[in-house]
């Protein structure tokens, strides 16, 4: 069975086709500029050449047209009608409490989620155009929505209330959600096979470490806690977002600097993490090479960086009593060398010694401590399309 893989943004759609009969990646692409001005499909059948496309794209639904199209294109495609495809797997990035795991769309869940279009404002809106797009072009296939937040739904009180008064949690679902909780729950996953002990005998602390960063304690194959909250905003430092920063601040700034409404809001997600540090860059090559030039701030805002992920690893430790093994993941995860070695510098007495040779890879799954380190440090790429294609096979094979 084939499974199509839809992750929609705003103005952006990624795409993947699998064969879940044995995993594999059959093409992939991605639609940018969706509504605007020179919209183009980028698409790639695996072992050809890329094509793109630069057309016009007025909505999602002329988006989600163009996939099709490539996929069942003469020369590109890798199906040769749609109803190759057996079902379809969405990300949807926020179901509130709602769903504690992956669930086969029908209008009530679509209902569910339309509930939870106000606590995630920016993403589950174009997740649903996806989903209403896919529906309305498909509408004999199954669909699954994969969410970000479900995950974490293990996590215990103490883990996700916040200390503000508990009729706001009541009210309004005020609580810390977590997020990349696809990420997280695959490489602990993968970190259990690659180390061939059983999850329910580990104690392992994801850290995925992209554009958007977040680290999760997972005990016993469950989500204990996490460094993202209510919004993709709480935690660590980030691209561009401020991670946890004292709640006064915000309004002391948008006093003294007269913020209009929504104006502060901008300034934490947009204009702040590393690159309002540096004033350089979102981008930890961008920063890297900066420092490496004596740009003080590109150096001081690497340091922070750092620093706010040593703590949570720190924070974890004590509330799991002890970590058998540390996963780094995502784009800086996976790439950044030099921040894997700072931040896993010096912690040689929680039993976290990596191996500065074996560290100097990039993109494949290895072990990276040191032979003599209690605890394992293990460098795993991501794969959420793969989690949510997985989760839409085992959801939808038995109606097929
Ligand atoms: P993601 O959000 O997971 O796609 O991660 C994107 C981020 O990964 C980029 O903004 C870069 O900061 C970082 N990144 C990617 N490749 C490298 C690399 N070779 N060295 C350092 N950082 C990298």
């Amino acid at each position: 069975m084939k499974v199509l893989v839809i992750n929609c943004g705003s103005s952006s759609l990624k795409y993947q086709v699998l064969d879940m009969t044995n995993e594999i990646l059959q093409a992939k692409g991605l639609v940018e500029r969706i509504g605007m001005e020179g919209s183009v499909i980028t698409h790639e059948k695996i072992g050809m050449d890329k094509f793109k496309l630069v057309t016009p794209m007025e909505n999602h639904r002329d988006a989600i047209g163009h996939v099709l199209d490539a996929i069942i294109d003469e020369d590109h495609g890798v199906v040769k009608d749609m109803s190759e495809i057996g079902a379809v797997g969405h990300r949807v990035v926020h179901a509130g409490e709602k769903y504690a795991e992956s669930v086969v769309i029908d209008d009530s869940v679509l209902a569910a989620l339309e509930e939870c279009v106000d606590l995630a404002p920016l993403h589950n809106p174009p997740n649903l155009l996806g989903i209403a797009a896919c529906r309305e072009l498909m509408p004999d296939t199954p669909m699954v929505a994969v969410f970000d937040t479900a995950f974490h739904q293990t996590m215990p009180p103490e883990s996700y209330i916040y200390a503000i008064p508990y009729e706001y949690y009541e009210k309004y679902g005020i609580r810390r959600y977590g997020f990349h909780g696809t990420s997280h729950k695959y490489v602990a996953e993968r970190a259990s096979d690659i180390l061939n002990v059983n999850i329910n005998d580990l104690k392992i602390i994801t850290c995925h470490l992209g554009n958007g960063a977040s680290v999760s304690a997972i005990k016993r194959g469950v989500c204990m806690d996490t460094s993202m909250g209510f919004t993709p905003l709480e935690g660590l430092v980030m691209g561009t977002r401020c991670g946890d920063i004292d709640p006064a601040i915000v309004t002391y700034i948008r006093e003294k600097e007269g913020l209009a409404q929504g104006e502060a809001n901008e300034i934490l997600n947009k204009k702040s993490g590393v690159l309002g540090i540096s004033g350089v860059s979102s981008d930890f090559r961008d920063l890297e090479a900066a420092a490496a030039e004596g740009n003080e701030r590109a150096l001081l805002a690497i340091k922070v960086f750092a620093h706010k992920v040593r703590s949570y690893i720190g924070a974890y430790i004590a509330e799991m009593n002890g970590v058998d093994a540390i996963v780094f993941t995502a784009g800086v995860g996976e790439n950044d060398i030099s921040m894997r070695d700072i931040i896993c510098n010096d912690m040689g007495n929680l039993g976290i010694k990596l191996d500065l040779v074996k560290n100097k890879v990039r993109g494949k799954e290895m072990i990276i401590s040191r032979d003599d380190s209690k605890v394992k440090i293990i460098l795993i790429p991501t794969n959420e399309e793969l989690m949510i294609a997985r989760d839409t096979y085992r959801l939808c094979k038995v109606n097929i």
